[in-house]
């Protein structure tokens, strides 16, 4: 326990003095103390993974008592209506509460992606989808997602350190809520063999993702089982766990020495065996990025773990060329690499959050050169239905008036055609108001679709 106590004293002390940033401004404050209930809590405290995991807040009486004064009647009255209405439950590490500006917190980006307010809920696309991507429909065994020939997604658990309003598996992720009953489930070791005999009877299959929930919430025992049983199939070639950690909770990776441990000993197999193990991790905004950020990279690059990050588009929050750009920049600073932008999955509860391809576009153009080539994050759609990610341009045809997007994917559905539909709300007057129309905008869905086919069939190659 003393030694532990003296690294994390080294650790608070390195982010006082850390001159890698240099450039950016990463915040070094003991910003929590702005909080009231976390006043007289110490750097050393703070950067326990322990207690931000038992000071987590999970309930509208814990962000009353988090927040005493700064708590308005009218925001938690926002937050309890917000509730109501949202298939995610509240849960948010008190380093992710305390990066929210509570002074200004309807317009605040990191508290949009997280706290549920009532009065920002507008009704769902009617073609919204609880399973958006299609990831049940290719399930090959309960854990194990296969879609595209060489990967596959594995599920060992659906419970997350943080809970995201946006998430795109919010009908198995976090909890039951008021309007959403759901199976969530704990990593259990014993069920996960059927899942390992299935990757090892597909020899097509080289990557696999290790995602959730949060690969955070893993123990080390579970990590290195995971890792070695995977790096030992010889057809695999790299695996990633998929992590929103070093955003939310990044002391985890200077304060648990034994998931470090297990972490480390999964990339020195790895390293031996000539394979790839990488953690994919989770930044929307700078705002997420601190002193805290480069002291857990920090210990992330001493493992030898190859970390990218995938954002989400979300509208009020990252959806400017300013912030996107501002994010990139800080993140390739700190060794880690933008990887995807996904467009907003077509998932329910969320359509306040939600953008259209055409802005997702605009974006797309102004990123590329304004970073380095390797840098440059890939803006895509993930293809509703089960079609995957495709580029953002990538579309068959699009029609913006109406918002619609048709989508082929030779690789992992030759033959099909997706659609995504922009948000209703984002649309021209006259796109809208033929929603309002079901006749109308059936008739010209139908007329969409026919052309978007021709077209697809015409370029096929
Ligand atoms: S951390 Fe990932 S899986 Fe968990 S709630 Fe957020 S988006 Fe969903």
């Amino acid at each position: 326990m003393m030694k532990e106590a003296l690294q994390m004293q080294n650790i608070a002390t390195d982010i006082q003095t850390d001159s890698s940033e240099v450039g950016y401004a990463f915040d070094q404050s003991e910003f929590w103390r702005t909080i009231p209930a976390w006043r007289d809590v110490d750097a050393e405290t703070f950067g326990d993974f322990r207690w931000q995991q038992q000071n987590s807040v999970t309930s509208v009486p814990a962000i009353q008592e988090a927040l005493g004064e700064l708590a308005s009647p009218a925001l938690i009255a926002d937050i309890e209506a917000g509730l109501l209405k949202t298939p995610m439950n509240v849960r948010l590490t008190p380093y992710i509460f305390s990066r929210i500006n509570w002074e200004n917190v309807e317009t605040d980006p990191v508290h949009r992606q997280f706290l549920p307010l009532g009065s920002q809920f507008i009704p769902d696309h009617p073609n919204a989808m609880d399973d958006s991507l299609d990831e049940d429909g290719h399930k090959a065994t309960p854990f194990l997602t296969h879609r595209y020939p060489d990967k596959a997604l594995f599920l060992p658990i659906t419970l997350c350190p943080v809970y995201c309003s946006f998430c795109t598996r919010s009908r198995v992720v976090g909890g039951s809520t008021a309007v959403k009953s759901k199976s969530t489930y704990g990593a259990k070791t014993s069920e996960w063999d059927s899942t390992f005999e299935y990757i090892r009877r597909n020899p097509q299959l080289e990557d696999i993702v290790i995602s959730g929930g949060d690969a955070l919430l893993l123990r080390p025992n579970q990590i290195l089982h995971i890792g070695k049983t995977l790096l030992e199939i010889p057809t695999v070639r790299r695996i990633r766990f998929a992590t929103k950690g070093v955003a939310i909770m990044p002391m985890k990776f200077t304060s648990d020495t034994e998931w470090m441990d297990a972490l480390s000993g999964v990339c020195q197999l790895g390293r031996a065996r000539m394979k790839e193990v990488a953690l994919h991790t989770h930044f929307n905004t700078d705002r997420e990025i601190t002193a805290w950020t480069a002291a857990a990279m920090k210990a992330l690059s001493s493992t030898g773990v190859r970390v990218r990050n995938q954002s989400v588009l979300i509208s009020g929050v990252n959806d400017s060329f300013g912030c996107l750009h501002r994010t990139t920049k800080k993140l390739s600073s700190q060794l880690i690499q933008p990887y995807y932008i996904y467009l907003h999955d077509m998932v329910p509860g969320c359509e306040h959050l939600r953008t259209t391809v055409h802005t997702a576009e605009n974006l797309s153009r102004r990123l590329q050169g304004s970073v380095a080539g390797f840098n440059t994050p890939r803006v895509v759609c993930d293809a509703p239905g089960g079609g995957g990610k495709r580029e953002i341009s990538s579309y068959t045809l699009y029609d913006r008036e109406i918002g619609v997007s048709a989508w082929t994917s030779p690789t992992a559905k030759p033959g099909e055609m997706f659609f995504y539909y922009d948000p209703i709300q984002c649309l021209p007057s006259g796109g809208s108001r033929l929603w309002l129309n079901k006749a109308e905008i059936t008739k010209r869905l139908a007329k969409f679709k026919a052309e978007a086919t021709a077209k697809a069939e015409a370029t096929r190659v």
